[in-house]
């Protein structure tokens, strides 16, 4: 067996760098603000509507394909609801087993090999891999610190013949930009342009605390060009339920439909419909729920403000990216190693989210979606690390 059993497309993607940081964790005992998972399950009321489903036989056998009418037609209404778009339940909404098979669906779906994907640097790991899974080849466009706005000359002069999508992302992970509409509104004159597909993943769409979300998808030329990605996960505390769908012009939901129910075909039949009543929940738990990680946002920046680190206020998401640089360091991946023995805490290096090695080398990302007596003790014990 001369051969490796893993494929050269997926060479190099060994352990993801949150499993590898949690067991970390676990090992040390460390508070763990690494995996961006919140530490309390959503709304009881949803929680009630699965259990309720599951026993009223609602979802116990596959759902069809494109998911739930209830569900689909939830999503259509929370799209009309905050953005003014309009989606067709039937023709033009998906479902899928969370935002990461409809980012694999879509790659799948819209790629031929050798097509080039421009993408925002740091990039969330599954794009990297599932760009290669297509056989394409990802481009970055590198967000620097500290403002991480994306540079749209660059932008211009990184397409090519071979372009073939925008991978975007906004409110950003890890580093917590949110795009403008003008940023919007150039990157869709690109587009238009170049006549690129587009797709956006938005599954912090509801974790914006300075302006606002902008969807892509909204602006001049866009509608036709553009798959709109978003989960239940992070908006309603239920990662584990693995609900996420698609909304995009018919033909682009068909591709990625081709390519869908060939992965999962279908999943989480009783979880669709309680995601179906937490989307048309009243804006006070949107409101609520914005409120509370703004909160903890600014108590776990001032905590790492106090404890030495360089903080870049996220403008979105539940993450904070900062710069060890005031320590005299400058390696994240060792620091980050050596974080749970010097203090007890455990975070990510953003480095491992750029191909550029030097661009993102001393960032470390800390999430705070965490109960609030979590980030204190985080917080206490970060200060061990101030001079
Ligand atoms: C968490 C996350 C996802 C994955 O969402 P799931 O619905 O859990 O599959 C996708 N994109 C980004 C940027 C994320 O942070």
């Amino acid at each position: 067996m001369d051969r490796p059993p893993l494929n050269r497309r997926l060479a190099g993607f060994g352990t993801t760098i949150f499993a590898e940081m949690s067991a970390l964790a676990v090992r040390t005992g460390s508070v763990n603000l690494g995996q961006g998972f919140p530490d309390t399950d959503g709304p009881e009321e949803i929680r009630e509507a699965a259990v309720r489903a599951l026993r009223d036989g609602r979802g116990n056998q596959y759902p069809p394909g494109p998911g739930v009418p209830e569900l689909r037609a939830a999503i259509s209404d929370h799209q009309r609801r905050f953005y003014g778009l309009d989606f067709d339940p039937d023709t033009e909404v998906l479902v899928t087993a969370g935002a990461t098979e409809a980012i694999a669906a879509t790659m799948l779906a819209l790629l031929e090999p050798g097509d080039e994907v421009i993408a925002f640097e740091p990039f969330y790991d599954s794009y990297a891999a599932c760009i290669a899974m297509a056989g394409a080849t990802r481009v970055p466009l590198t967000l620097r610190a500290p403002a991480f706005r994306p540079d749209l000359d660059r932008l211009r002069s990184l397409i090519t013949p071979r372009t073939r999508l925008l991978l975007l992302n906004s409110p950003h992970n890890p580093t917590g930009m949110v795009l403008t509409t003008e940023e919007c509104d150039a990157i869709a004159a690109i587009a238009v342009e170049h006549d690129l597909l587009v797709v956006t993943d938005e599954v912090y769409e509801h974790l914006v605390y300075e302006g606002a979300h902008h969807p892509v998808a909204a602006r001049p030329g866009m509608r036709e060009r553009t798959v709109s990605i978003s989960s239940a996960g992070k908006t309603f505390s239920f990662t584990g339920w693995k609900v996420g769908w698609v909304t995009a012009a018919s033909p682009l939901v068909t591709a990625v439909r081709t390519a869908k129910q060939f992965l999962t075909y279908v999943s989480s039949g009783p979880f669709q419909y309680a995601i179906a009543e937490a989307l048309r929940l009243p804006d006070e738990y949107f409101d609520t729920f914005r409120a509370d990680l703004r909160g903890k946002r600014d108590l776990l920046g001032d905590g790492l403000r106090a404890a030495g680190f360089e903080v870049h206020q996220p403008q979105g998401t539940y993450f904070i990216t900062t710069d060890i640089a005031p320590f005299g360091e400058k390696d994240a991946y060792a620091f980050c190693r050596a974080l749970p023995e010097r203090c007890g805490v455990v975070a990510i290096p953003n480095s491992v989210f750029y191909d550029d090695p030097e661009a993102g080398r001393s960032q470390v990302r800390f999430a705070f979606c965490k109960r609030k007596a979590v980030l204190d003790e985080a917080v206490a014990r970060l200060k061990r690390l101030a001079p």
